[in-house]
């Protein structure tokens, strides 16, 4: 199943959009600005459940730089669609006050989840944030936060695999698959 060209989970297909080859390419170049950009220092590297684990796992091999790890849980969509609404299903327990923290997300859409994470995180009062996302829909992302690594920009195309699911299923998948057919609806 994890290597076909296409994959069918509940009623929908998905078609092969980028193959593991590609992703890898991509999180090793992010990986290396990053150790470029923070190198010296000492970072909190703050992953975005459920969908992050894959890319987080990948991009943590690749950091030479000093990590702590922190995990939020947070979830906005239902099937393929945004709610709108952000709900917190897991918190920040550490102090991250005067800390430089890179959030780290599987993938931005709206930028919804973002702004309730960053609202979240300036209460901690942190030195520095940066954003690093896998997949980005710029053509419906508000545009709101400036983002400082993005793996890939896409067309609004509801995906899955490597992490990311439709309804629970797809998050083993190696590649990233996206709908056929249709846009995603707003
Ligand atoms: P936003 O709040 O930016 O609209 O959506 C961000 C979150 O929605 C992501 O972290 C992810 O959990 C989910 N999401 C957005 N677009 C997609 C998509 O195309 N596929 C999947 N599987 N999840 C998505
Ligand atoms: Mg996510």
């Amino acid at each position: 199943m994890i290597e076909k060209e296409s994959v069918k989970l509940h009623e929908l297909t998905f078609d092969l959009f980028i193959d593991k080859k590609e992703i890898k390419k991509r999180v090793q170049e992010m990986a290396e600005q990053i150790n470029q950009d923070y190198a010296g220092r000492q970072v909190v590297v703050l992953g975005v459940l459920d969908g992050v684990f894959m890319v987080l796992s990948d991009l943590l091999k690749k950091l030479d730089i000093s990590v702590s790890l922190e995990m939020v849980k947070l979830k906005s969509y239902q099937g393929e669609n945004s709610t709108g609404k952000v709900h917190k299903l897991l918190g920040l327990n550490s102090n991250l006050k005067d800390l430089d923290v890179l959030v780290v997300e599987d993938i931005i859409d709206t930028g919804t989840t973002l702004g309730f994470l960053l609202d979240l995180l300036k209460t901690h009062q942190p030195k520095s944030i940066k954003i690093a996302t896998l997949l980005l829909k710029k053509e419906i992302y508000h545009g709101r936060y400036p983002l400082d690594y993005i793996g890939f920009s896409i067309p609004n195309r509801f995906v899955v695999g490597y992490g990311m699911d439709y309804d629970g299923l797809g998050r083993q998948l190696p590649h990233i698959y996206a709908v056929q057919g249709q846009l995603q609806k707003a």
